[in-house]
């Protein structure tokens, strides 16, 4: 039976942590401030953007909403930007996506001043990503590696499977993976024969999006499993990628969903406005 590596509470240390040192800046006169731009009105992103302000409240970062409306055009966006670009009091930068159709999120991500962009989306980030010398890592992929750090697994030398190819999760998760020396392979969706690959895999990382994905003949006995995945199931209720009970008989350790992946992700945010303040 799988160990379980509980997200929650380390992403409550890394919060932990976050707090601390913010607290140790105000003591200094330096205020830490996060802003937060979400253009029309997304159910779901309109719950990620009140957890992002929960989340900054908690650890003592101040957050500034800025909420568009659906019609916003593309030059109204890059203004908002470029001012919060400018201001001082705003040490991170995040547009919550996805953005309305007739906005063009590329130039729009590309348009945040790299040093605040705590998404780590941008080309300069993203290219430091890839040779190893960065600022910010993409809270996702950062938020697994610091859940395997905690259980003390050695990613170096090992079979390394990573499930998805995005540019926000799969593939910085599998750079992540090769900079830590880990073998890494990745598949998607024109990959031939997924299970022959996936049971090779001495850490194995699910960011797929489709429930269940990833059952228990897909998995070695004895391997790490983390379920990055966000779905609903036919209850309405979250799920991740892995199916959970089964997969859980055969690895070392597994992360749950809720649970797992998604507290790190916010925790990181945190980590990263805290950085961003830091190096301004
Ligand atoms: P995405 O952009 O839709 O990418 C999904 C990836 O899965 C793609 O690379 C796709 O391959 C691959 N894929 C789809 N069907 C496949 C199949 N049948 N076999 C093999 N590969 C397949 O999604 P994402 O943004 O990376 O997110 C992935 C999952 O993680 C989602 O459930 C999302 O909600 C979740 N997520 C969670 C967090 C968190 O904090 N926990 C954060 C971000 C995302 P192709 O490239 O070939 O299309």
């Amino acid at each position: 039976m799988a160990i379980v590596i509980n997200g929650k509470e380390v992403a409550a240390k890394v919060k932990e942590e976050v707090k601390e040192e913010v607290k140790l800046l105000n003591a200094n006169g330096i205020e830490v401030g996060l802003a937060v731009i979400i253009v029309g009105d997304n159910p779901a992103s309109r719950v990620y953007v009140n957890n992002k302000k929960k989340d900054c409240e908690e650890v003592g970062i101040h957050s500034y909403e800025y909420a568009l409306s659906d019609d916003t055009t593309q030059s109204e966006l890059l203004d908002l930007i470029k001012k919060l670009n400018n201001d001082k009091n705003v040490n991170g930068i995040l547009v919550q996506l996805p953005l309305p159709k007739q906005l063009d999120e590329k130039e729009v991500l590309n348009a945040i001043d790299p040093n605040k962009d705590v998404d780590a989306f941008h080309p300069v980030n993203v290219g430091k990503i890839m040779i190893g010398d960065y600022s910010f890592l993409p809270c996702t992929p950062a938020g697994v590696m610091e859940l395997i750090h905690s259980a003390n697994i050695d990613v170096s030398g090992k079979h390394c499977v990573v499930i998805g190819r995005s540019n926000i999760v799969g593939k910085p998760m599998s750079l992540l993976l090769l900079h830590e020396h880990g073998t890494v392979t990745i598949c998607h969706s024109r990959t031939k024969n997924i299970s022959e690959i996936t049971k090779q895999a001495d850490i194995l990382v699910a960011a797929v999006g489709i429930e269940k994905f990833v059952t228990a003949d897909m998995v070695k006995d004895g391997a790490v499993v983390i379920d990055v995945g966000m779905n609903k199931n036919a209850e309405g209720k979250l799920c991740g990628d892995v199916d959970y009970l089964s997969v859980s008989e055969k690895a070392s350790y597994i992360t749950p969903v809720p649970g797992g992946v998604g507290p790190m992700t916010r925790a990181i945010l945190l980590r990263n406005t805290l950085t961003a303040a830091k190096i301004q």
